[in-house]
């Protein structure tokens, strides 16, 4: 049988005839066999090799049989080789002992009986075997560690990801969740006072007076749905990424004047008596390159909860050039936030809970909206309050000058507008909801103008071609076709048409142009009526 294995025997005698007779003793054995004259030549090979095996002559010139084992211990390749001292003199126990206690294995005694040598030597070379298996296996075993090691870390750091990602989901259905809490609290009650008082009015016995009262109360609930739908609409455009922010001129005094003129009425209509509305504006107006829409957003935010947490005294609003930035500020004296309140208002659903605060309503989303929003339009807002004494909520804006050509019309004042007579002219009302073309119809009723409703994007195309009229009224969406597919049929065969767009997406003017819709104006919804009849008498001469 021949032994493939590396392990090789050294075999030490200074004398070459029983150098010969043990190699010629183990040659069956089939180990690769060293040999070595001396103390020197062995320590030299063991600089070399490791062996499995070394048997070593006692009796030697120079050095002897134990001092060489002495060094074969402290070479790292042969520290721990079994050695079996091999002696014709040293055979008496204490230098047994003495061998055993250097590190040999085991002592033979010369002459050699060649039966014993093989028997033993196969046996530490078995031992060996053995040994250099477990070697083997443990350095797989510590392999086999390191991957599990590794395995499980990695299966730590996925864990660790999957729990981040759960927190994250909970975090955000419990925001979900809250959402609708507070969404379905905050709609059943305008809507619940919307239907009572609907009610109400249709008693045939009502007082004037109270009709009056009622129908007042039924505008107000409606406003605050409407405040509120567009609230969590931002807020989900917003969450999405979806809220665009556009560049435009803005007249900053003009547009606080205009806030202060909606906000008296509205503060008429909430029966706050004891509170006034002080506009505080630099001389010169500034035209500034911003997004109207939304500083008036954030405006109407910080001004309806002024009006929200202040029963009496003053609200100031304005704005002042600071540096490259303009700060927008209002200032109140109401009810005032407790200081270790301060830092949460601007949270999301965050609503400080006083017996004050809760007396009014609110989803807690006005402040974290106008937040973003003035983030996003590269700014920042914050607040300074004292409880029981007021608070001024501000923000800052970056300070781009822009200039307005004379005849831009940017905001649409409530002022009455006088009736135009258009009673040769046409109009096209597309408009799939029946409520909002009843409404578009009384709106248009004092003008006598001649309307022509299209209940859908088909039919506003067809009835366009066929009455030509002098506007169109266009919603965008409808069922069977939408607006924008029914402006494009519409521009192809009459471009010269006059179509304003009529939208509750409050879609840019910019998004539309990218769309290449080809549109003369564009009205939000809900419509105003001043704000409509201004628009068409641009168009109607
Ligand atoms: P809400 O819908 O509750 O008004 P906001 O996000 O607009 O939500 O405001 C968050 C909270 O900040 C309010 O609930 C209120 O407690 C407090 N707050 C906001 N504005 C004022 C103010 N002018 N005076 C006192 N407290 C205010």
């Amino acid at each position: 049988m021949e032994n493939t294995s590396d392990r090789k025997i050294l075999i030490v005698d200074d004398n070459e005839a029983n150098l010969f007779s043990l190699a010629k003793i183990l040659e069956k054995l089939n180990y690769p066999i060293h040999t070595a004259m001396d103390g020197m030549e062995t320590l030299k090979l063991c600089l070399q090799h490791s062996y499995s095996l070394i048997l070593l002559d006692i009796q030697m010139p120079e050095m002897d049989g134990f001092e060489t084992l002495e060094h074969i211990r402290k070479d790292p390749n042969n520290k721990f080789t079994p050695v079996i001292l091999i002696s014709a003199i040293f055979t008496e126990n204490q230098y047994k002992l003495k061998g055993i206690q250097t590190g040999a294995v085991d002592f033979l005694p010369k002459p050699i009986d060649p039966g014993i040598l093989r028997a033993k030597v196969k046996v530490f070379m078995e031992l060996e075997e053995h040994k250099a298996s477990l070697k083997a296996l443990i350095s797989e075993l510590a392999t086999k560690n390191d991957q599990l090691e590794i395995e499980i870390s990695k299966r730590k750091k996925v864990e660790e990801k999957l729990r981040e990602a759960k927190n994250k989901a909970e975090k955000i259905s419990d925001a979900k969740s809250q959402l609708l809490v507070n969404m379905s609290h905050e709609i059943r009650t305008p809507v619940n006072s919307i239907l009572g008082f609907a009610d109400l009015i249709a008693n045939p016995n009502l007082s004037k007076e109270d009709k009056e009262r009622y129908l007042k109360y039924v505008s107000n609930s409606s406003q605050n749905l409407l405040f509120l739908i567009n609230e969590i609409l931002d807020h989900s455009r917003i969450e999405s990424g979806e809220f665009k922010i556009n560049s435009a001129p803005c007249r900053l005094n003009d547009m606080i004047i205009e806030l202060k003129e909606s906000f008296d009425r509205i503060k008429a209509q909430q029966d706050k008596e004891n509170l006034v509305i002080n506009i505080d504006l630099p001389k010169d107006q500034l035209t500034i390159k911003t997004d109207p829409q939304r500083i008036k957003q954030v405006m109407i935010n910080l001004i309806s909860n002024a009006i929200k947490y202040t029963d009496k005294g003053s609200i100031t609003i304005g704005y002042r050039l600071n540096k490259k930035l303009v700060r927008f500020f209002v200032k109140d004296t109401g009810i005032g936030i407790e200081s270790s309140e301060v830092e949460n208002v601007f949270s999301r659903f965050k609503r400080v809970e006083t017996q004050d605060s809760l007396k009014s309503q609110g989803t807690g989303l006005g402040l974290s909206i106008s937040q973003r929003i003035v983030i996003l339009m590269g700014g920042d807002i914050g607040v300074e309050s004292e409880l029981h004494k007021g608070s001024e909520f501000h923000f800052s804006l970056p300070y781009i000058p822009a200039i307005l050509s004379g005849n831009e019309s940017q905001t649409i004042t409530n002022e009455f507008i006088k009736d135009p007579d258009w009673s040769k002219k046409s109009i096209v009302i597309a408009e799939d909801e029946e409520m909002n073309f009843l409404f578009l119809q009384e709106a248009l009723r004092s003008t006598n103008i001649n309307i022509i409703w299209a209940k859908n994007g088909k039919e506003a195309v067809s009835k366009s071609l066929e009455t030509e009229p002098d506007l169109i009224l266009m919603d965008v969406k409808m069922p069977d076709m939408n607006g924008f597919e029914a402006i494009n049929l519409i521009r192809k065969k009459k471009p010269e048409l006059v179509i304003i767009i009529q939208t509750a997406f409050s879609k840019t003017d910019d998004e539309l142009t990218q769309q290449k819709i080809n549109y003369n104006d564009m009205i939000t919804k809900p419509i105003n009526r001043n704000a409509l009849i201004k628009t068409m008498s641009k168009y109607i001469r």
